[in-house]
């Protein structure tokens, strides 16, 4: 396996453990909150903490945290394991949650307590909020910050009994009002929520917050290094003052690195819950989404995704990645390992009129015009087959390197044809193309070629009693802007939806060794490009994802 290259995280392990720390384990954690599915921002903080898992040979928890009963739910549960399995990874040991340490961390809470160092505070949320100050105002003191241990123990336990509603009591540490950092001014530890929690039912009403759960459960896990992304560098100077004042089994430490910014989307499980709540797209694994599961319905492959996350590196840059850099990865995989096929998009037919009625012979193409290994695949072709609409016409200059009327082209790994007349509709439109075929070119080229100038080019084609019909979904960015995340009053996200983000062709023909393939099986469509055999994909009915053009196309 080649070795990743170095960032900033790996050099302080490396001196981590050259001198020693941690008896030399290296234990990472990828610690999603259930209240969404996971998008390629997440792929960047799995494939970093587990990677590094990987490589020192030490251990990756998947974690969730769960302190908010409100927003999470069982089913991205069992999304997000499913996508992080999907990708590769295998975490160590059970899959945990942080609602699974809600004892041990009420322990903790009353550890503070009886330190002085935790109060409980009785004032409306507003008040709490408005007295907390904000960079330029200082923060004043709570009238109940100085309550005595005993009245604290009385109150908190009143608060886990249910006696209080929400909002009329928290648990609040005891730091400084005048930090200049607002994160350590009396931060609320736990507040009251009266809703049954997906893992813990009805136990609790007393819920923590992720600020007192997170440092404290890598503690309790044995986590050594603990990464997060730039915004929590604010919130570390608090990871560290509970793990200073709670006696915990181990002393993690929590690393900031940028987050993964992809422009031509949104990366926030909020938006995302938004546009699939109201519809914009067909669920959390629409192809159009940036989710794990709709790139990988899309027919993204887990070694793109990889790839391409390690070629960002992991640094404390902030800086927003071109969505043509992700597509790339896709391509690159996808040329390497993708078998081929035919699949005529915008059929027209082609009729070979010296070709003998009921005639059919089969063809022998490589899988993979690279990879030899890949084997061979077998084409029936028939008198009539179809070809694209794209790929002819009845006038063209020199540079057409297609079927042109009277001119001739090779029916890739087949015969050379001449097109000798058109047979149009009431409406004029061509509906046929009436052909010619040189027997004698069949991975050869023409003899007797005296006066007929070179070959145009090579199209691929489908026999048309062969093929088979199916529907092809084109599938294009999902906003039309750079950053639909940045608007102007009065304007939401979704005002900049491309409105031509899919479209779906329905009247297209697969070579027959293409239709039954199942779904998440990738082709490259030759001449087309990358398309992914999507789960709607029957044998009779065939659907394919486009997952991307051969080639860079934006702005179209
Ligand atoms: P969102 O804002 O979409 O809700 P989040 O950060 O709240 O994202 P979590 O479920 O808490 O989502 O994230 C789990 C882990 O993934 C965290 O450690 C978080 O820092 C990391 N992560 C989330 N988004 C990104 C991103 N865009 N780039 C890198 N890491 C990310
Ligand atoms: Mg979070
Ligand atoms: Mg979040």
């Amino acid at each position: 396996e080649a070795k990743a290259p170095s960032n900033f995280i790996r050099q302080i392990i490396d001196r981590d453990l050259a001198e020693g720390k941690n008896d030399g384990r290296v234990v990472t954690r990828f610690p999603p909150e259930p209240n969404g599915y996971l998008h390629i921002g997440h792929a960047k903080s799995i494939c970093l903490n587990f990677g590094i898992a990987d490589s020192y040979g030490g251990a990756c928890h998947l974690r969730f945290d769960d302190t908010n009963p409100e927003k999470e739910e069982d089913q991205y549960i069992r999304s997000i394991q499913r996508d992080v399995e999907w990708l590769g990874f295998e975490w160590a040991g059970p899959v945990r949650f942080a609602s699974g340490y809600f004892d041990q961390l009420h322990d903790f809470a009353l550890q503070l307590i009886d330190k002085g160092l935790a109060y409980v505070d009785t004032q409306s949320p507003e008040k709490i909020a408005e007295m907390r100050g904000n960079f330029t105002t200082p923060g004043q003191n709570s009238p109940h910050r100085d309550r005595s241990v005993e009245e604290n123990r009385a109150l908190f336990a009143r608060m886990r009994a249910g006696e209080f509603d929400e909002g009329e009591a928290v648990l609040r540490a005891r730091i400084d009002m005048q930090s200049p950092n607002l994160n350590l001014r009396d931060p609320i530890l736990y507040r009251i929520r009266k809703k049954a929690h997906h893992q813990t039912g009805d136990k609790w009403v007393i819920y923590p917050m992720y600020d007192f759960t997170h440092p404290l459960s890598d503690a309790l896990e044995g986590i050594t290094h603990s990464l997060c992304t730039l915004e929590f560098e604010d919130h570390r100077p608090l990871y560290d003052w509970l793990i200073d004042n709670v006696d915990v089994p181990a002393r993690p430490r929590q690393y900031e690195f940028s987050r993964l910014n992809l422009n031509f989307t949104v990366t926030s499980k909020r938006r995302l819950k938004l546009l699939v709540d109201e519809g914009h797209v067909d669920g959390w694994d629409d192809p159009r989404m940036p989710t794990l599961s709709g790139l990988r319905r899309r027919g993204y492959t887990p070694a793109a995704i990889r790839n391409f996350c390690e070629a960002l590196g992991v640094s404390r840059a902030d800086s927003v990645i071109d969505m043509s850099v992700l597509e790339e990865a896709v391509r690159d995989d996808l040329n390497q390992h993708a078998p081929r096929a035919f699949c005529v998009l915008n059929p027209l037919k082609l009729v070979i009129e010296n070709w003998p009625e009921g005639h059919e012979e089969t063809l022998v193409a490589p899988v993979h015009p690279q990879d030899e290994a890949m084997g061979s695949r077998e084409m029936p072709l028939t008198r009539e087959v179809y070809i694209d609409r794209e790929d002819f016409r009845e006038e063209a200059n020199k540079k057409y390197k297609r079927l042109v009327l009277g001119d001739r082209v090779r029916l890739r790994y087949g015969y050379v044809v001449r097109a000798e007349s058109v047979v149009r509709d009431d409406a004029g439109e061509i509906v046929e193309i009436r052909c010619s075929y040189d027997p004698d070119t069949l991975g050869k080229n023409p003899e007797n070629d005296e006066g007929q100038g070179k070959l145009r080019g090579v199209i691929h084609w489908v026999s048309a009693g062969r093929g088979v019909p199916c529907e092809v979904r084109l599938y294009d960015r999902l906003f039309q802007v750079a950053n639909p995340a940045k608007v102007a009053e009065g304007e939401s996200f979704l005002d900049h939806l491309n409105p031509e983000s899919l479209r779906v062709l329905s009247g297209c023909v697969v070579e027959p060794g293409a239709a039954g393939a199942v779904a998440e099986t990738r082709f490259q469509f030759e001449r087309e490009g990358y398309f992914s055999v999507d789960r709607d994909s029957t044998a009779a009915r065939p659907v394919f994802n486009r997952t991307a053009g051969l080639r860079e196309s934006w702005p179209r």
